[in-house]
């Protein structure tokens, strides 16, 4: 892993679990408990690339394989266009 924050410099890391969003083309794929490391001055995430490729395995699995998620939920899905103009 990086010792040094790429965005800001920083050299300070907490270690956090977090919810990550994986997309590839329209699919979507929500991962809980994601471990990251957090640079503790501007909030920027980081992801082993070990961790990467098991969420983007699993995502191929349910996609490409048919292999049922261990949960499936449904995501409300708006336009900006619509909502720009309801108040
Ligand atoms: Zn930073």
């Amino acid at each position: 892993m990086n010792d040094k924050c790429n965005i800001c410099g920083n050299e300070e890391f907490k270690h956090v679990s977090t919810q990550y969003i994986y997309q590839r083309n329209d699919s979507l794929m929500v991962v809980q408990d994601v471990p990251a490391l957090v640079c503790t001055s501007c909030g920027e995430k980081l992801y082993h690339i070990r961790t990467l490729k098991q969420i983007e395995g699993r995502f191929d699995a349910i996609y490409q394989h048919g292999q049922p998620p261990a949960q499936q939920v449904l995501i409300p899905l708006e336009s900006w266009n619509m909502l720009k103009h309801a108040s």
